[in-house]
């Protein structure tokens, strides 16, 4: 919501997912954390970890894959084993689960026994609903144990910080972590002292908690939640939510159906995305190459972030982009993720989406009047 009110509207809106490719380190992530939340259920004496872990890894994977297998943009990252990460996230999981059966931890309380007492202090929580403000406010951390909150990390942890030229936690994280701790305050009546952040690999990051600054953070969080509901009722359209630069669409897995990113890029942007992105007009019909696997089209750019020219862009799969053969000569579409190579070409990357516009939905308040849409 920092970021970009239109773009948290947005994560939370239904049927949005059709026109957003995925990433499998998140699928990975996904199938790690729910590895780590179910091995503590686990009977260890009647299964052995090592089992246990495989087990439940491969059924954490298969149903990302099964997920992956059935979006029609996310099944280009084929089987599970192809997956950037893969073999890490694997021996990682197979560590943090080992540390946890070697720690073993108190039986859990039912959260209303839990007082800021000695046993209170020893017990565990993992992944837990806390909530806040009426509940407003909602997280749920890992793991809250005696005095401290972990979460696990399946991506970097670090980021560059362009002031200091070093690499810091990042930002999102401390935050996450100090309205986890304001969260714990609310609930279970303590103050965590520290957070730690654990990554797949390596040891943990410590954040030490001031209850000033997680009070803070929670309410400057249902500031903006209260922000973002008062525009909603007063009948503001996407236009009105959305902060468009290059820093925060950078990431942005929204911008195909953004009529405010598409508005304000431009080609002084271009370098500053996660890849290229182009709106514009088919000058021919895609051309066939490839004995018949690809197309090569040719397109006057427009908008987007790159100099508005006539642009070759192969080649372009049919099985990742089944939309290339309905092309016509004189259809809009728009490019995401394109590989901006040196020489100005612009190829595909794993991460190219293209859309035709009239294909691309609407995005409107339905509370409020119509705003224009792509
Ligand atoms: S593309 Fe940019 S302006 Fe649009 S939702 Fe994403 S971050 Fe916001």
């Amino acid at each position: 919501m920092r970021v970009c009110l239109l773009r948290a509207g947005l994560s939370r809106a239904s049927g949005g997912s059709k026109f957003v490719l995925g990433n499998p380190k998140a699928w990975l992530g996904t199938a790690y954390h729910e590895v780590l939340e179910k091995i503590v259920h686990v009977d260890l004496g009647q299964e052995p970890l090592l089992d246990a872990v495989a087990r439940l890894w491969n059924e954490a994977v298969a149903a990302q894959e099964r997920r992956a297998k059935a979006h029609a943009l996310d099944r280009r990252f084929g089987p599970p084993v192809g997956w950037p990460g893969y073999h890490v996230a694997r021996a990682s999981v197979l560590l943090r689960a080992e540390e946890l059966a070697g720690k073993p931890t108190p039986p859990e309380l039912p959260i209303e026994k839990q007082t800021r007492s000695i046993e209170a202090a020893a017990a565990t929580l993992r992944e837990h609903e806390f909530t806040a403000f009426g509940g407003k406010l909602l997280g749920r951390p890992d793991v809250v144990r005696a005095d401290e909150v972990v979460d696990y990390k399946s991506g970097a942890i670090f980021e560059h910080d362009a002031a200091t030229q070093t690499d810091v936690v990042k930002a999102t994280y401390v935050r996450q972590l100090h309205i986890y701790a304001y969260l714990v305050k609310q609930q279970l009546g303590w103050w965590p002292q520290r957070g730690i952040l654990l990554p797949l690999g390596g040891a943990g990051i410590e954040i030490a908690f001031e209850p000033s600054a997680c009070e803070r953070e929670a309410k400057e969080a249902l500031a903006l939640l209260d922000e973002y509901n008062d525009r909603l009722r007063a009948g503001a359209g996407p236009e009105d939510f959305a902060s468009p630069s290059p820093e925060n669409c950078r990431w942005c897995q929204y911008k195909l159906v953004c009529s405010s990113f598409w508005k304000t890029s431009s080609p002084a942007w271009s370098g500053h995305l996660d890849g290229a992105a182009v709106e514009g007009v088919l000058a021919d019909g895609p051309a066939m190459i490839h004995a018949g696997a690809a197309r090569a089209v040719s397109l006057d750019i427009q908008g987007g972030s790159e100099v508005r020219r006539r642009a070759q862009i192969a080649p372009l799969n049919i099985s990742t982009h089944p939309a290339v053969t309905t092309l016509a000569p004189g259809d809009s579409v728009r490019f995401i993720g394109l590989r901006a190579r040196p020489d100005g070409v612009l190829a595909p990357s794993d991460r190219t989406v293209l859309f035709r516009l009239k294909d691309l939905p609407f995005v409107n308040n339905e509370r409020g009047p119509i705003a224009r849409g792509p």
